[in-house]
């Protein structure tokens, strides 16, 4: 049985769905994550989706926020096809423009613009999107609005600025708002973004991780058959690890992992993966030490892209030949190759102001697929990072590594400047495991997005034990973000500072000096190459 032949269940078929279209907001994403969160299942797709094309019929629809407007020429419009769907539809901003532009024209460039912060006062207390909602605070961002009430609607909240703050037409189930009701600074934006799902669409509030594990092993099974086999790459991290125990749950030894000990993973890293997949999990993992390999390339090279060159090409390569040894019990070959995208992947490359196509690859296994013609199979690629995580905990992952900082694919040859032997490798992973006990002693591990230890390739003296020293420099970096793509530097108390610094200068020989990274990025990045 092939995988064409056996076109896999849509989630969307299988849940209740809202579907935002998405015409480009910086907030869209939140859309989906907020009805998610009282389990309502929301998907989104660009906002030029030909209604047409879908495949699954939504509960709802809701159309997003964007940085164009209606009027313009080449700004981007729904298929009118969407309100013959005969389902409630929700225009937020930019959303809710495109609705009255469709119903009458009225929208135009108001006197000011408005953003930040305004009061909405809920004219029409029997429309069922502001039940249980009144006199809240709202977030605005818009600079156009609507001048005149579209046809067939009726005003049902509005602020000082907006007399057309929201909009219904409540015998067609269409609302148009505004404000943006999926940030945080809309207090009750929560309560009308449920009053619309639940209430008015009536999708049921059955996302939960909890189902999603029996429909997704169900699905895997159905999309792999009784017989073909998959390979996965596995790194020690959330995402891979989950994936690997979704997939071991539903065929069983039929999965192969593989993780490569580059030789710059962190300390006791391979020991504790093996042990946490193998006995704890039961997943069927090959360690391959390519050690050896991996720093006799890195041997004399100083130039960041060129080391996350090697390792990136150094992988595939170890990979491959580790995946041709693999011979799969029914004497077929390897099928699928198991690639751990997450939803945020998957909106980044389905974006229709994007210009890329293809899903980014994870752990560098993309160049595989063409080689070794396998077919990908992404279990996680409905699922935002917590649900992930929360998924990890209910397939028994220990959660630890459910909460494990993100670690890069170069591992600590990106956090040992300049040339990378096993000496100075050596010297950054004892530091490490110092400021990560330190940080975990200290009950700080959770608060902190991301923590580690760089090694510096200067010298500096210092004065140990009577003797003059000429030794390196340690920069210790800790961040919080919540998104990493801004992030923050972690305000650690002076005396965690000190403990942390006088144990990596006493227990890590080669040590004279350490330092805190007081960089935000950005303009800094997060690692230091
Ligand atoms: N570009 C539109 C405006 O300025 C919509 C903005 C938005 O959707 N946030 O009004």
């Amino acid at each position: 049985m092939t995988a064409a032949e056996d076109v896999p269940i849509e989630v969307s078929k299988l849940f209740d769905t809202i579907l935002v279209l998405d015409f480009g907001s910086q907030y869209s994403h939140l859309i989906t994550r907020r009805l998610r969160e009282f389990n309502v299942y929301a998907e989104m797709l660009p906002c030029t989706q030909k209604i047409a094309d879908l495949t699954w019929k939504p509960k709802g629809v809701i159309l997003s926020g964007g940085p164009y407007s209606v009027y313009e020429d080449g700004s981007p419009h729904v298929d009118h096809d969407v309100f013959k769907l005969n389902v409630p539809i929700l225009g937020i901003c930019y959303g809710m423009q495109e609705i009255a532009w469709i119903n009458g024209k009225g929208v135009a460039r108001g006197d000011k613009r408005e953003y930040g912060p305004a009061t909405l006062n809920v004219k029409d207390k029997l429309c069922a999107l502001f039940a249980d909602v009144d006199h809240s605070q709202v977030w605005m961002s818009h600079g156009d609005k609507l001048h005149a009430l579209p046809t067939g609607f009726n005003i049902v909240a509005t602020s000082d600025n907006s007399p057309y703050a929201a909009v219904a037409n409540e015998d067609e189930s269409i609302y148009g708002i505004q404000f943006h009701p999926e940030v945080t600074h809309t207090t009750q934006g929560r309560t009308i973004l449920k009053n619309f799902a639940v209430n008015i669409c009536k999708a049921s509030t059955n996302w939960t991780m909890e189902n999603f594990i029996d429909t997704e092993i169900a699905r895997i099974q159905k999309l792999v058959g009784p017989t073909a086999e998959v390979i996965g790459a596995v790194s020690g991290g959330v995402d891979s690890t989950v994936g690997a125990k979704i997939m071991k749950e539903a065929i069983g030894d039929r999965f192969h992992a593989i993780y490569v000990d580059n030789g710059v993973m962190r300390k006791n890293e391979t020991e504790e993966v093996y042990k946490t997949l193998t006995e704890g999990l039961g997943i069927n993992l090959t360690v391959v030490d390519a050690s050896d390999l991996f720093l006799g390339r890195l041997k004399g090279i100083t130039d960041p892209e060129k080391k996350r060159k090697i390792i990136g090409n150094t992988f595939i390569h170890v990979f491959e030949e580790e995946a041709a040894k693999i011979k799969p019990a029914h004497g077929q070959e390897i099928e699928y190759l198991l690639q751990g995208t997450l939803y945020p992947d998957v909106i980044e490359s389905i974006s229709f102001k994007g210009p890329s196509q293809t899903i980014k690859t994870h752990h560098n296994v993309g160049g595989l697929l063409d080689v070794m013609k396998l077919k990908l199979i992404e279990p996680l690629r409905e699922l935002f990072k917590d649900e992930v995580r929360h998924l990890g905990e209910l397939l028994g992952v220990p959660h630890d590594l459910v909460w494990r900082h993100p670690f890069p694919g170069p591992g600590l040859a990106i956090r040992v400047l300049g040339e990378v032997t096993p000496a100075q490798v050596k010297i950054a992973r004892e530091a490490d495991a110092i400021f990560i006990a330190e940080i975990k002693a200290a009950g700080l591990y959770k608060q902190i997005s991301q923590a580690f230890a760089a090694l510096l390739p200067v010298k500096s003296v210092g004065v140990m034990g009577d003797q003059r020293t000429y030794e390196q420099v340690i920069a210790l970096r800790a961040i919080e973000t919540v998104d990493f793509m801004t992030a923050d530097w972690f305000v650690f108390e002076a005396a965690f500072l000190k403990r942390v610094a006088s144990r990596i200068v006493n227990e890590v020989d080669g040590v004279a000096r350490v330092t805190y990274d007081i960089t935000s990025k950005p303009p800094a990045t997060v690692e230091w190459e």
